[in-house]
């Protein structure tokens, strides 16, 4: 069958169809977060102490930053900055270990969902556009099944890393000699508030962002012809490390940095322009090194930094 490129990395035939599916429980996926929260629910006020608590905060800050928003989501998905390989490889892995999925697992979930969202019209899961509840259920414990699934081709620089390989089939796992570390020097407290509490609160944590920034907050842009538009969730800037601009984000998908307006606190960005003072950071692009997407329009005059007022 005929495929043609729906996106960079998602394929599709003439009978795919973001709209013909059904949506499915996912046992792996469902099984690891429910035994995770009900882990921490259990345990947590039991087990709890200061240092705990403080291993918690720094190991979830660590994950989701340097791990998901700059590692997987702004350097390995969109490829918006150039680092040293094996500086992409540590912030790779600590973005699995957030305990979502890994690498190639999480390109996969966010090309699917992003192309499905760039079409006309698409499934309601892929927009979050099932209500609080059933959404909180379809998006932590299924998956969506298309009848005619586009097919997924990662490039080759990606697809021939053994190391990205390897995590990606151990993903899970990765989460245990840190959980063996965590109990020898700090016992029980240590162990369920470093493992089982914090995926529990990012994975839940990434779903709520997720939701809410596809469903209500603040827009500057609009896109033209697509089934879904992305908000700014102004309340979740430090804790989702500035994925919480996702209207910037469906603007400018290539921008390196989220938040583009006065005021919009971006800690993903903060670090990446730390490493570019040092040099461990080049090519970071930003609004104005990227060509405008098509059907984007612009809804405020809000004055914009580094060249979006210019390329917007
Ligand atoms: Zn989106
Ligand atoms: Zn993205």
């Amino acid at each position: 069958m005929d495929l043609r490129p729906g996106s960079e990395r998602i394929f599709v035939a003439s009978n795919t169809d973001p709209l013909d599916g059904y949506v499915q429980w996912a046992p792996q996926k469902s099984v690891w977060l429910a035994g995770m929260t009900a882990a921490g629910v259990a345990l947590g006020p039991i087990c709890c102490s200061w240092s705990a608590l403080a291993l918690f905060l720094a190991t979830s800050a660590v994950t989701l930053c340097a791990g998901h928003s700059v590692g997987m989501h702004r350097k390995l998905i969109h490829a918006s900055f150039d680092c040293p390989l094996w500086l992409e490889h540590l912030f790779v892995y600590l973005g699995t270990l957030v305990g979502m999925a890994g690498p190639f697992g999480m390109i996969r979930l966010h090309d699917f969902r992003d192309w499905a969202q760039r079409q006309p019209a698409c499934h309601e899961y892929s927009r979050h556009g099932a209500g609080f509840w059933r959404d909180a259920w379809w998006q932590l414990h299924c998956r969506l099944a298309l009848r005619h699934p586009p097919r997924f081709r990662l490039e080759p620089r990606l697809a021939g890393d053994r190391f990205y390989a390897f995590i990606e089939r151990t993903w899970m796992l990765q989460q245990l000699p840190w959980a063996l570390l965590f109990f020898a020097i700090g016992g029980l407290d240590w162990l369920v508030w470093g493992i089982c509490v914090r995926v529990s609160v990012c994975v839940t944590g990434h779903w709520l962002v997720g939701h809410f920034s596809h469903t209500s907050g603040d827009q500057i842009w609009t896109v033209d012809g697509v089934a879904t538009q992305g908000y700014n969730v102004r309340l979740a800037a430090l804790i989702s490390m500035g994925e919480n601009w996702h209207n910037n984000h469906h603007a400018y998908p290539g921008s390196a940095k989220l938040g583009l307006l006065p005021g919009q606190a971006d800690p993903g960005w903060w670090l990446i322009r730390s490493l570019e003072v040092v040099g461990l950071a080049w090519n970071v692009r930003t609004p104005r090194d990227l060509p405008e997407r098509p059907g984007l329009r612009r809804l405020t005059e809000a004055k914009l930094r580094d060249g979006v007022a210019d390329a917007a």
